[in-house]
């Protein structure tokens, strides 16, 4: 099989929010993709909740390619 084809998934460095951190997650949907995110900012960052503020950085760093 030589499948090259690609699906596309949504990608984010933590690093366009928090500057520094090498921390990248990728995922197939950007709910999931969420979800890593939170796990990774409450454990390296001791964010315990996301603001709206917060979010809508978060969001703004996410690609999909
Ligand atoms: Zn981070």
């Amino acid at each position: 099989m030589s499948d090259h084809a690609h699906t596309p998934a949504k990608h984010m460095a933590c690093g366009r929010v928090v500057p520094d951190c090498t921390f990248t997650a990728s995922a197939p949907s950007e709910e999931e993709l969420l979800k890593k995110i939170v796990a990774h900012a409450a454990e390296a960052h001791g964010v315990t909740e996301i603001t709206p503020d917060l979010a809508a950085k978060v969001k703004a760093a996410i690609e999909t390619r």
